[in-house]
């Protein structure tokens, strides 16, 4: 069922198209011009419009115009159904961005098959726009943590690299990764190690700032990228990261697993030239701190 906006000054113009309208399945509200036409579209929110040109306080197409003007209400689609069916008329409302023109007095089943063409062609835009967010969502975050994936945090941090360049403000980065985590698969099965990397995620997203974009590197290797926070900032961070993760419990299968994590911190210089100098030197902090005895903060030196 779809809501129709039927607008005309004419009541008994309304009332019939509204016996035929309902009789087809469809739910009727209704407005008698072009200013009550705006306020029900707006609390409405109808699937389609079948909008007279000729109304008193506002005609049609000064509504029409509005309405494609708004935001919220411009995909709507809008049939003209007039008597003023000179060609002027008829291009200067699908110029405006009407969808669809049907001159009065019209044979019901031409405009009702206009109608649900019109609501069909409403049906796949909307369908198309899902789509889109799913593979834009697809594109920029990790299937199992939901976490940034590595594109999108190199989109993200090479921005934030980028301003703190130009701003001298500080940004800071934290290489992070899971301690012996092929014994957790060994141990847990790979669906325990799954879910330990999905509540290592979330714990680390609680505790980072919002600003702090927080990635899946890759495997069990994650990484942060921290704008305005110097190394003492991200030490801060990397030990309570380290210590939440301690003393964190992971539950799978009704077995407990705990693990512990190393970091690597380190804070962009004035000579490095790429965030990827950055990264790397992140990286050979994580592997003194992996080197050192695991479970612990490595940071610049
Ligand atoms: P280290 O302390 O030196 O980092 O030891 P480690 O065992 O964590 O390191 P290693 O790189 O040898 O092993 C990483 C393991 O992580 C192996 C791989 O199968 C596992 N792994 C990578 N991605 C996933 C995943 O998405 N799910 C699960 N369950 N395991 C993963
Ligand atoms: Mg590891
Ligand atoms: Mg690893």
């Amino acid at each position: 069922m779809s809501k129709i906006l039927v607008v005309d000054d004419i009541k008994d113009n309304i009332t019939l198209l509204s016996f035929d309208l309902e009789d087809d399945g469809h739910e009727i509200i209704t407005a008698h011009n072009g200013e009550e036409c705006l306020a029900m579209a707006c609390k409405e929110r109808p699937d389609l419009i079948l909008l007279d040109i000729m109304m008193p306080v506002m005609g049609g197409k000064e509504a029409l115009t509005h309405l494609k003007a708004d935001e919220d209400l411009k995909d709507i689609p809008v049939i003209m159904v007039s008597a003023n069916d000179g060609d002027e008329e008829i291009i200067s409302a699908l110029d405006i961005g009407a969808h669809d023109y049907v001159a009065k007095p019209f044979v019901y089943p031409i405009l009702a098959a206009r109608i649900r063409s019109a609501l069909r062609l409403k049906r796949s835009q909307e369908d198309l726009q899902e789509a889109n967010e799913a593979l834009e969502k697809l594109a920029s975050y990790d299937s199992l943590t939901n976490a940034y994936n590595r594109r999108q945090f190199f989109n993200l941090a090479e921005a934030e690299f980028s301003k703190s360049k130009r701003s001298q403000q500080p940004l800071s980065l934290i290489m992070l990764d899971v301690d012996k985590f092929k014994a957790v698969n060994d141990n847990y099965g790979h669906s325990g190690g799954d879910q330990a990397l999905i509540d290592l995620t979330n714990l680390c997203k609680d505790i980072c700032r919002s600003s702090d974009i927080f990635s899946r590197f890759g495997g069990e290797e994650f990484v942060i990228c921290c704008p305005n926070s110097d190394i003492q900032g991200a030490h801060g961070l990397a030990e309570r990261l380290r210590v939440a993760t301690e003393q964190n419990i992971t539950l799978a299968d009704g077995n407990e697993i705990k693990f512990t994590i190393s970091l690597g911190v380190t804070c962009v210089q004035a000579e490095d030239e790429s965030l990827e100098l950055a990264l790397n030197r992140a990286d050979l902090l994580l592997y003194e701190a992996k080197n050192s005895g695991r479970n612990q903060v490595v940071i610049d030196h």
